[in-house]
């Protein structure tokens, strides 16, 4: 049975409902500063802006010690009904400081990420800190500009390892979308990740269509995502992106996400497009151009089946 692991509970895919399959209500990063997401109400009012359009679903990208804020995710899940899906893994090795990354190593990277898919999240950012009860329901990892440094390779191999041992799909940060070919090498080539537990992230940001078919080419989830000021030069390529790979037979593997990564960006407190936009704007523009049912793959079923997974509970 496959199941999409939400801070409340797992639930059966096609209960998913409208998806964003790729955003952020809080995140707190030195690049970010002074733009933090870390204020559970403008993060309630965001998803109730989301919800109000006939979002059921947000999948939270931002992994383990970057202000993820587990502990608020499930009473934010209840205020506003939507369905929250939460990420373990780690993001750039820049993001942390050195001693913690040594510390997660020394104790076992794949075991840090599975005891947060099937016991529960950290609350916090202190590795040392409790522990709730909502699971995670994917691991994050990330790659570097044009290649992989060691931290990433070691995050990638834990990433593998946590896979097999619980079946989680694994969503990947392509820095200024490159990179995607050799981290689909390193998880499914090399450690054998099927390729639909794979979700690529931040593929409009590099529009090359002749990248995007080999990448499809694989079976792996093409994630789509924007728009905020940090991803407009090449936002606005990203409706043709997804015509191009729906009419190569593509169109079961494409998701859309908001990645609302500052303050600025929410609609509801930011003055920014935020999640609505991507049901507002994006939506009856891809039922214009693809039609309604290639439209409701994108935000209904292909997230269902990208953030779903036949979970095994490693014990
Ligand atoms: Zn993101």
């Amino acid at each position: 049975m496959r199941a999409v692991r939400t801070v409340l509970g797992d639930l059966a895919p096609d209960r998913l409902g409208v998806c964003d399959a790729h955003d952020h209500l809080f995140l707190r990063i030195p690049a970010l500063a002074g733009q933090e997401l870390d204020d559970p109400g403008a993060a309630e009012g965001e998803l109730a802006a989301f919800g109000a359009l006939g979002g059921a679903a947000v999948a939270q990208w931002t992994p383990f010690g970057i202000g993820r804020r587990a502990a608020d995710l499930p009473a934010l899940s209840r205020a506003t009904g939507v369905r929250l899906v939460a990420a373990t893994g780690l993001h750039q090795a820049a993001h942390y400081p050195p001693e913690l990354l040594e510390r997660l190593h020394k104790d076992g990277l794949a075991d840090f990420f599975v005891a947060e898919l099937t016991r529960g999240m950290l609350d916090g950012d202190d590795p040392d800190g409790p522990r709730g009860t909502a699971r995670a329901g994917m691991i994050k990892v990330a790659g570097m500009f044009h290649g992989l440094d060691g931290h990433a390779l070691r995050v990638l191999a834990a990433a593998a390892e946590a896979h097999h041992a619980t079946g989680a799909p694994i969503g990947v940060h392509h820095e200024m979308g490159t990179a995607a070919v050799d981290v689909l090498g390193v998880l499914h080539g090399e450690w054998g990740v099927p390729a639909d537990s794979i979700l690529l992230g931040h593929l409009n940001r590099f529009p090359d269509p002749g990248v995007h078919r080999e990448l499809a080419a694989s079976g792996a989830f093409l994630a789509f995502d924007g728009p905020s000021r940090a991803h407009h030069a090449t936002d606005w390529r990203t409706v043709e992106c997804l015509v191009a790979l729906a009419a190569a037979g593509h169109t079961g593997q494409l998701l859309l996400g908001g990645d609302t990564t500052t303050a600025g960006a929410r609609a509801s407190t930011g003055g920014g497009p935020g999640m609505p936009y991507l049901l507002r704007t994006l939506r009856p523009r891809l039922e214009r151009e693809l039609g309604a049912e290639a439209a409701e793959a994108v935000f209904v079923t292909n997230p269902a089946r990208a953030l779903s997974a036949r979970w095994r509970d490693a014990s």
